[in-house]
């Protein structure tokens, strides 16, 4: 497990990005990577960072904390090193006090009563939380996220809440086995982001469009994507069992 590997590893992922976004006409900047650090070591967290990645993606609360407590600890000069975290799995009720002043940006906020708790977390906090919307694009049972045909009524219901400020929308989509067929899930969604940003309603802003990983962030950036969440190609495969 060397440096050189990770650092590889990105270059080719930044070559693909920007291909993507040439063959799509998007400026290079409209697209952030997230690298997904999930079940990775805080020592190749630190590696990418060498490489000039800023943003990674954790989808457990518990990793996110111990991880970011961790970086500080290998970081000689924190404001050096200062990283967004991006919490990107399902949030449950009661882990939000913990992330609401660690994350960033909360990807996956799918219901009602979670934002709800957030706000209460953040009031506590005395913090603002920025949020996506997740949204179930595949409209699978074993996924998380809101029915798209229920992510306008939610938008309308958290936009009053005053410390959560919606960003944009989220998706994890359909496992399959080309990236082109991803490709409907993701022009649906930004379909279903434009609508929403259409309604300009009050305290929303619907700018961003995360979606898209190790399979298929290239056509999810042909389409619109404004952050892409990418693990595996930047850390290798995923060992759950360690
Ligand atoms: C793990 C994970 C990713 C990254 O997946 P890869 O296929 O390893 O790139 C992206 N988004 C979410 C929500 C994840 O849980």
């Amino acid at each position: 497990m060397s440096e050189t590997y990770i650092r590889e590893n990105l270059e080719q992922i930044e070559k693909r990005i920007q291909a993507a976004c040439d063959r799509s006409g998007r400026a290079r900047e409209e697209v952030l990577l997230i690298a997904v650090s999930k079940t990775k070591p805080a020592s190749m967290v630190r590696e990418a960072m060498e490489a000039g990645i800023r943003d990674f993606g954790e989808n457990k609360v518990q990793e996110l904390c111990e991880k970011a407590e961790e970086i500080k600890g290998l970081t000689e000069r924190p404001e050096a090193g200062a990283i967004n975290w991006h919490l990107i799995g399902h949030l449950q009720r009661n882990k939000v006090k913990y992330v609401v002043d660690q994350a960033c940006l909360i990807h996956s906020v799918d219901s009602l009563r979670l934002a709800e708790e957030i706000q209460k977390e953040a009031a506590k906090k005395d913090c603002h939380v920025d949020i996506l919307i997740e949204v179930n694009i595949g409209d699978e049972e074993s996924k998380s996220g809101v029915a798209k045909e229920e992510a306008v009524g939610l938008v309308r219901a958290v936009a009053p809440l005053s410390r959560v400020h919606i960003k944009g929308l989220m998706a994890v989509a359909p496992i399959v086995s080309e990236p082109e067929e991803s490709r409907p899930y993701f022009q649906e969604m930004f379909r279903l982001r434009e609508e929403i940003r259409f309604m300009e309603l009050p305290g929303v802003e619907m700018r961003e469009l995360s979606m898209g990983m190790t399979g298929d962030f290239e056509v999810a950036v042909e389409e619109g994507a404004t952050m892409v969440r990418v693990g595996t190609a930047i850390f290798g495969g995923r060992n759950y069992n360690q």
